[in-house]
C-alpha cells in the first residue's frame, strides 16, 4: 500500500514547519476518514502539536448558567425555540461558584459561563463580577454568550473576564436565525476590547463538505484566536438536522488535525480543542478538552449528571465528563501535565494505574 504522493508531501511539509493553505485544508478533509492518509494525517498533526505546546494539556470547564426557549433556533440545537421542551432557568451563584471551585480543583484553568442568544446583560455582567471576587484566582472566566456591542465588552472585561468563545458556524444564517456578518463582527469586536478570542469549527454534522469545512475554519486562521479545533454536533430528537446523525470520532480527529496544521506558527493560539473530549482527538492534534463537571464529590452516582443549569452532557443525554475523566484521558495519552491558557506548565499528569500493578 503507498501514501498518496499529495498528501505525503503535504504532511512532509508541515513536520518541517510549513502551515498549509485553504485550499490544501480542504483537500486532507476530502481524505477518507478511514484512509491510510487520513490516519497519517491525525498522526502528523499529533506530533506537531505535541511538540508546539510542549506536551501539556489544558482544561476549560463548562457551566451554563442561563436556559430557555432561544430565538437564535438553531436547526440543531436543544435550546431552539421551534423545538425545546426547556422552560426558563437560572443557575444560582452559589451553584455556580460551587461547580468553579469543584473545576479548579480538577485542574482546569478556565470555565466558560454559557447563556442562550439573548440574555440578561446585566445579570451576566454582574454574576462575572461576583465570580471572580469568590472563585479561585487561577480560574478564568470566559464568556458563550450572544452577539454583543464594544461597550458590553468592556463591561465585561472590567468585571474580571479575560476571554470569550464566539464562533461564525457552519451553514450560519442557514441553519441558524442568525447573520454571519453579526457573527464575525462580534468576534472582531472580542479581539478589539483585548479579550481572548475562543473558537472552534462546529458544530460538524456529517453532511458538511470539505470546501464548507475548510471555510469555516478559515476564520480562525484569519483572524487571532487564542484557541481553535473543532466540536461534533450531537443529534437532537425532533431537531430538523436530527436526520443526519454524527461524525465519528476519526472524522472529528481529522478536522481537529486540519484546524492545528492550519495555525502552525501562530503564537497567538495556545491550544487545539477538541469536543466531546475524547482519546482520538489527543491522537489527532488536540490538547485541549471541555470538561462537563469539576472534581467528583461522593459517591459516582451523585455527581454523574447536573441536576440544574447544562453543560454538553444534555446533548448527549449522558453523564457529565469530569475533570478527572479529561486527566486520566490526557495521562493514558502520554501528555505530560497541564497548563494555563498561556501554555505555562501547572501540574505533572500521572498515568493512570494499570490493573495488577
Ligand atoms: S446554538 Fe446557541 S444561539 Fe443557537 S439555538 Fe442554541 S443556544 Fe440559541
Amino acid at each position: 500500500m503507498s501514501v498518496n504522493g499529495k498528501t505525503a508531501g503535504l504532511l512532509k511539509d508541515a513536520l518541517e514547519g510549513r502551515p498549509i493553505e485553504k485550499a490544501e485544508a480542504a483537500f486532507l478533509l476530502a481524505l477518507p476518514e478511514d484512509s491510510l492518509e487520513a490516519a497519517l494525517l491525525r498522526a502528523a498533526a499529533t506530533t506537531i502539536n505535541r511538540r508546539r505546546f510542549g506536551n501539556g494539556g489544558l482544561l476549560l470547564g463548562q457551566i451554563g448558567v442561563d436556559m430557555a426557549p432561544c430565538e437564535g433556533d438553531c436547526a440543531f440545537c436543544f435550546f431552539a425555540k421551534s423545538h425545546t421542551t426547556v422552560q426558563p432557568a437560572l443557575l444560582s451563584v452559589e451553584e455556580i461558584a460551587a461547580r468553579c471551585e469543584r473545576f479548579a480543583r480538577g485542574g482546569a484553568r478556565g470555565v466558560f459561563l454559557m447563556t442562550m442568544h439573548r440574555f440578561g446583560f446585566e445579570w451576566f455582567r454582574d454574576l462575572c463580577a461576583e465570580l471572580r471576587a469568590r472563585i479561585p484566582p487561577q480560574l478564568e472566566i470566559l464568556a458563550n454568550v450572544g452577539d454583543v456591542a464594544a461597550s458590553q465588552l468592556r463591561e465585561f472585561k472590567a468585571a474580571g473576564v479575560a476571554g470569550a468563545y464566539h464562533v461564525c458556524r457552519l451553514r450560519e444564517g442557514l441553519d441558524s436565525c442568525m447573520n454571519p456578518a453579526a457573527r464575525r463582527a462580534t468576534i472582531e469586536r472580542i479581539i478589539d476590547a483585548g479579550l481572548a478570542w475562543y473558537n472552534l469549527c462546529e458544530p460538524v454534522g456529517p453532511e458538511h463538505t470539505p470546501a464548507e469545512l475548510a471555510e469555516q475554519l478559515w476564520l480562525g486562521v484569519d483572524l487571532p484566536c487564542v484557541q481553535h479545533g473543532a466540536m461534533q454536533r450531537f443529534p437532537v430528537p425532533g431537531s430538523p438536522l436530527y436526520r443526519h446523525g454524527q461524525v465519528s470520532l476519526p472524522r472529528l480527529g481529522q478536522i481537529v488535525a486540519v484546524a492545528a496544521l492550519a495555525t502552525m506558527g501562530k503564537e497567538h493560539v495556545k491550544s487545539i480543542a477538541v469536543n466531546v473530549s475524547n482519546l482520538v482527538g489527543l491522537f489527532s492534534g488536540a490538547n485541549a478538552f471541555f470538561p462537563e463537571g469539576g472534581e467528583p464529590e461522593g459517591r459516582p452516582e451523585e455527581s454523574a449528571s447536573p441536576k440544574e443549569g447544562f453543560t454538553t452532557a444534555l446533548w448527549r443525554q449522558s453523564s457529565e465528563i469530569t475533570t478527572a475523566d479529561c486527566r486520566e484521558m490526557l495521562a493514558a495519552a502520554g501528555f505530560s501535565h497541564l497548563m494555563d491558557t498561556a501554555g505555562r506548565p501547572t501540574q505533572p499528569l500521572s498515568a493512570p494505574p494499570r490493573e495488577g500493578a
